[in-house]
């Protein structure tokens, strides 16, 4: 009685979880392709200290008890604005955004790590601290500016989404009247500068006909750091199966989301969100799937309600009897080998010998 009392309370702690799953989150870390907390942080007025994340926060769906409990190994932290800002005041709230990212890894850097490349995340992991990885949402970030595009990349974003749910002068969203049908001559030159620096393209929040252009132009694997499957989800947000196919031959990952609207028209739940993963696994293959929560930005599912419930999915892969090797592969190995073919197209493009 008194054991059950201290779980509910706790919630499941890592013991609670079967023993397979314990194992396989030890042999290969869990990447989280997008989590919104660095902004929940802003909105909620407060210093990275005063929010007590070592302490459990339950006004937002990250901490760091709860990341323990979920055997998260690594966070791409959004470092979103809202498309709303544009012009320089969008460029400065970024930069802003991703100094709180550092101060985070600063602050609890008992548990937290900055992490630039793949290598840095399985060191991180090896030493069971949670890897911190910076991921911009929405080409105005750059204010249509491949100078400040480098100069993100030197602050350390290894991501960045060409748009949030606004058109940028460069490139269609998904939620905007289709104005390219693609990119512009300059979206072409911001994905070569990506490709150049080693910065993933991230092509959530597009429109199909910019998926579709940027693969064309793109040398290196793309991500999608929070999106499903259209063909078991028909939402704008979600990848159409013909773009599935094309992910196929450019290596890169669909990262599946927690969006309750981008899982189901109508109760979507842990199993909803397996069915997309199912789907990606039938159209684009075991190597082009992974794991973009969305939490503290709109994610949350029934059985994936916070960062201590990843495991939860885990537990549904085994049950539709995926192998170790595929588990591992969604919980964060994909993800690495995009980090790792991004990291040596850029070596190549500067003229280095690839690490
Ligand atoms: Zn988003």
């Amino acid at each position: 009685m008194i054991v059950i009392a201290f779980l509910a309370i706790l919630g499941p702690v890592q013991g609670a979880w079967p023993d397979r799953v314990v194992r396989l989150h030890s042999e290969a870390p869990l990447i989280d392709g997008h989590n919104d907390l660095p902004w929940e942080i802003r909105k909620a007025g407060l210093s990275v200290s005063a929010m007590q994340l070592d302490r459990g926060r339950t006004s937002v769906l990250t901490d760091i008890p709860r990341l323990r409990r979920g055997m998260v190994g690594g966070v791409f932290w959004s470092v979103y604005v809202p498309a709303t800002q544009t012009g320089d005041t969008a460029v400065r709230t970024t930069r802003e955004q991703i100094e709180r990212v550092k101060q985070m890894a600063t602050v609890y850097s008992k548990d937290f790590e900055m992490a630039y490349t793949a290598d840095d995340v399985m060191r991180i992991f090896k030493s069971r601290k949670i890897a911190c990885l910076i991921g911009m949402e929405g080409g105005h970030s750059i204010n249509s500016s491949l100078a400040t595009l480098r100069d993100m990349y030197a602050r350390g974003a290894r991501y960045m989404t060409l748009t949030h749910s606004r058109n940028v002068p460069w490139a269609d969203s998904a939620t905007d009247t289709a104005r390219l049908r693609g990119l512009s001559s300059l979206g072409v030159q911001v994905v070569e500068e990506m490709n150049r620096l080693g910065m993933i393209v991230d092509l959530s929040h597009v429109s199909a006909d910019t998926m579709r252009h940027t693969l064309r132009v793109t040398k290196a694997p793309v991500i999608f750091s929070h999106s499903n499957a259209r063909a078991i989800r028909d939402h704008a947000r979600n990848v159409p199966d013909d773009v599935l196919r094309l992910l196929k031959s450019n290596g890169g990952v669909v990262m599946v989301t927690f969006v309750r609207s981008f899982v189901a028209s109508s109760a979507p739940d842990v199993r909803k969100l397996a069915d997309h993963i199912d789907h990606i696994r039938k159209v684009a293959g075991i190597d082009h799937v992974g794991i973009g929560s969305d939490f503290d930005g709109g994610g949350s599912l029934p059985g994936l309600e916070d960062v201590s419930k990843f495991p939860n999915l885990t537990l549904e892969l085994i049950r539709r009897g995926y192998s170790d090797e595929d588990i591992r592969k969604v919980l964060g190995l994909n993800v690495i080998r995009v980090m790792r073919q991004v990291e040596s197209v850029a070596a190549k493009l500067q003229g280095k010998a690839a690490a």
